[in-house]
């Protein structure tokens, strides 16, 4: 059984098209000026965590509680978050040619598997591994091991892992022994073991897989 695991947030969903939305939502059905709004969208720009929440209440004095706010912010993220009908299709043909599908992601394990619930993608993936479900954050191969483990599988040479993230998915996925499929993106940063394969987006990296399966 071939696996190829993928990155979540930039690589097979949008993350940062959802997050002013989901950021404006909040602070709209909220009440809260444009201060909260330029916070929350300075230090959630990179990941969210529900502590983080709690660092917002305490900064601005705010009522609600931190868990209430966390909550609001999955279900916002979740019904902004999209992934294209043309990386589900993707997807599909990967797993109708026998592949299994992970995704090793770096982020609170509810609201990145409220984001694949929300977009589809949970039919079309065998097994997440959320760095929230053990406190082990990519690159760490624990989390590629543990994606690996979801898809009732181990891993091997061979698999290959997709993302883009230069440092978490690629440097990672090389650790963790894997072949690397980089989503570009962003400056590629000196030192890095380079990637066995790039693309510019998702659907040509599984077309990739597609093709290297025949050989
Ligand atoms: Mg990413």
């Amino acid at each position: 059984m071939r696996l190829a695991l993928f990155d979540l947030d930039g690589t097979l969903v949008d993350r940062t098209a959802a997050f002013a939305d989901a950021v404006a939502d909040l602070c709209r059905d909220h009440g809260y000026g444009p201060e909260i709004e330029r916070w929350l969208l300075t230090e959630l720009a990179d990941h969210a965590e529900r502590g983080d929440f709690a660092r917002l209440r305490a900064e601005f004095g705010l009522r609600e509680s931190a868990a209430h706010l966390w909550r609001v912010y999955v279900d916002r993220m979740a019904a902004a978050v999209t992934c294209r009908p043309a990386v589900l299709e993707s997807l599909a043909r990967l797993k109708d040619r026998g592949w299994s599908v992970g995704v090793a992601t770096n982020g609170a394990s509810d609201i990145q598997r409220a984001k694949v619930r929300a977009t589809g993608l949970a039919d079309l993936v065998d097994g997440i591994a959320a760095s929230g479900d053990i406190d082990v954050r990519k690159p760490d191969p624990r989390l590629f091991e543990l994606a690996a483990a979801r898809c009732g599988t181990q891993l091997t040479a061979g698999d290959w892992m997709t993302g883009d993230n230069p440092r978490a998915d690629i440097d990672g996925g090389h650790r963790a022994g894997l072949r690397t499929i980089w989503v570009a993106g962003r400056p590629w940063p000196d030192g890095l073991a380079v990637p066995h394969h790039t693309v510019t987006e998702v659907t040509a990296a599984v077309d990739y897989l597609l093709a290297h399966s025949t050989a």
